[in-house]
């Protein structure tokens, strides 16, 4: 295997605004102070996060059983001073770090619920599962890179109609996943935003009645009462929303049919229905599901019978049977991969480039804001014909930055797999017993090392007490966080060449 050439005197660190006098006096001033090796340990204790969170005070880690205190941790014996938390933000242009850590973390926890592991019991790879991917119904055409390089939206010179506003309904560029035309309508005034907007605002909605929907599917199916369903099988799922280059999102959730619930994560599915079955289930269900929503401007007579889009991806997934072929199986560190990914994407990152903003985007954004502005109207109107009926769209200006989309990225289950809590929890209690061995030169005590870290919360046999005051957010220089981002980059290069070679 070569090495990895990011390393080494002949590479030196790329940092990004060397030239910029702030950036040069920060350095300057560390090295000078003799400060830098304090900046570089709390810098690499918190991954080079781009904004950690900074405290000052103490606290006291207590034996819950003895009452003994058996540690106890100042935030002047840190090496820069103060206490540095990673900001942990899920998005990647924010701060790429704390975004791959929870993309790990998010991988782990869904893998998890695929093959167990992480005290979540194998048996979980026996139970019917399927990879299913939701997505949003046309609101007007628009431009599309496609695959192998083809060109847009061809017609033939006989077939080239235009719209009402005499603008070509063809088009014959082929596109760059990354070009700014890409997911834009191909006659904006045609393009029915308002329906956009107000589908992505529901989407939420037609997600809890499809799990509804399943729910009866599969008592019917089963031949129980929907009441008595909880007694014979569950239905577990880990689900990510992901934006489309057209600014509205699909979702993508992997679906577990378990036995009861109450018998644990992964207990076993009833016999009568296999992966297929549980794919063409999942089909039937998602057709069925429908609401009707209110419109959002008072003019507008509209009826808004929301479903989801036409195409409905449902797959059986099988273990241990790699394949890239599109229609192939589908192995669980791939299903467990691609959620990952989808889950720290965002708005802003909708056509595959970063901090982008096309006309399109903002348009939507304009619609969130403009349909926010009718509230006041709306109230009146919605009181006037039911008393306690508040206007549904009154919070929709909130999230105009999320392109109208209110619900969660990433959620599951309960008894899908662990939780992103425990990981977390897990992480820090390995650092306090990787500490403490340095500390001591004691070894790690390994056995049921796992199972302690990943213990619940009441199950923890020490408390932590402290007093802690919020000092700032983010680096104290320039100089350090430019310095922390080229090392954040750095990793994030290291890791996609072990990735590469890997998979080479
Ligand atoms: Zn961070
Ligand atoms: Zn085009
Ligand atoms: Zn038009």
């Amino acid at each position: 295997m070569s090495t990895f050439h990011g390393h080494g005197e002949d590479a030196p660190l790329h940092v990004p605004g060397l030239d910029s006098p702030q950036v040069q006096a920060g350095l300057a001033s560390r090295l000078a102070d003799g400060s830098f090796a304090a900046f570089e340990q709390t810098a690499a204790s918190v991954g080079y996060c781009s904004n950690p969170i900074r405290l000052v005070g103490s606290s006291t880690t207590v034996d819950t059983k003895t009452g003994e205190v058996v540690g106890s941790f100042s935030s002047e014996d840190a090496p820069l001073g103060a206490l540095y938390r990673r900001c942990g933000n899920r998005r990647d242009h924010v701060c790429p770090s704390c975004s791959r850590l929870y993309a790990r973390d998010t991988f782990e926890l869904i893998r998890a619920g695929v093959q167990g592991g992480k005290q979540v019991p194998t048996d979980v790879a026996d139970n019917p599962l399927v990879f299913l991917t939701l997505t949003a119904p046309s609101f007007g055409h628009v431009h599309g890179a496609r695959v192998h390089g083809g060109p847009c939206r061809p017609r033939r010179r006989d077939d080239r109609t235009r719209c009402v506003h005499g603008r070509p309904m063809w088009c014959h560029a082929r596109h760059e996943t990354t070009d700014d035309e890409v997911g834009a309508p191909l006659c904006s005034e045609c393009y029915r935003y308002d329906a956009h907007v107000i589908w992505q605002w529901w989407s939420p909605e037609l997600w809890r009645r499809l799990t509804i929907e399943v729910r009866r599917a599969l008592a019917s199916r089963l031949g129980v009462a929907e009441s008595r369903l909880a007694d014979v099988a569950s239905v577990q799922y880990a689900k990510v929303a992901e934006y489309q280059a057209r600014g509205v999102i699909h979702f993508h959730a992997l679906i577990r049919l378990d036995g009861p619930a109450s018998a644990g994560v992964g207990s076993p599915a009833p016999a009568s229905l296999d992966g297929n079955d549980l794919a063409q289930l999942l089909r039937d269900a998602v057709a069925r599901v429908a609401y009707t929503a209110p419109a959002a401007r008072n003019n507008d007579d509209t009826t808004y019978r929301l479903t989801f889009g036409r195409q409905v991806d449902a797959r059986t997934v099988r273990a241990g049977s790699r394949t890239d072929a599109p229609d192939g199986p589908l192995t669980p560190g791939q299903v467990a991969g691609y959620l990952a990914k989808y889950a720290t994407k965002d708005a802003t990152a909708a056509a595959g480039t970063d901090r982008r903003s096309t006309p399109h985007l903002r348009r939507i954004k304009d619609v969130c804001r403009d349909l926010h502005a009718h509230a006041r109207d709306r109230e009146t109107y919605c009181r006037a014909t039911n008393p306690d009926h508040v206007d549904p769209y009154r919070l929709l200006g909130k999230w105009a930055h999320a392109l109208g989309f209110r619900g969660h990225f990433s959620t599951k289950s309960r008894r899908y797999s662990i939780t992103l809590g425990a990981l977390r929890r897990a992480r820090v209690r390995w650092q306090a017993i990787a500490a403490e061995s340095r500390r001591t030169g004691d070894p790690i005590d390994t056995a049921d090392l796992e199972a302690r870290l990943l213990a619940a919360d009441d199950e923890e046999t020490t408390l932590v007490v402290g007093e802690w005051a919020y000092a700032g957010t983010g680096w104290e220089t320039p100089g350090d966080a430019a310095l922390a981002n080229a090392a954040a980059a750095r990793a994030r290069e290291y890791d996609q060449w072990k990735a590469d070679h890997k998979s080479a």
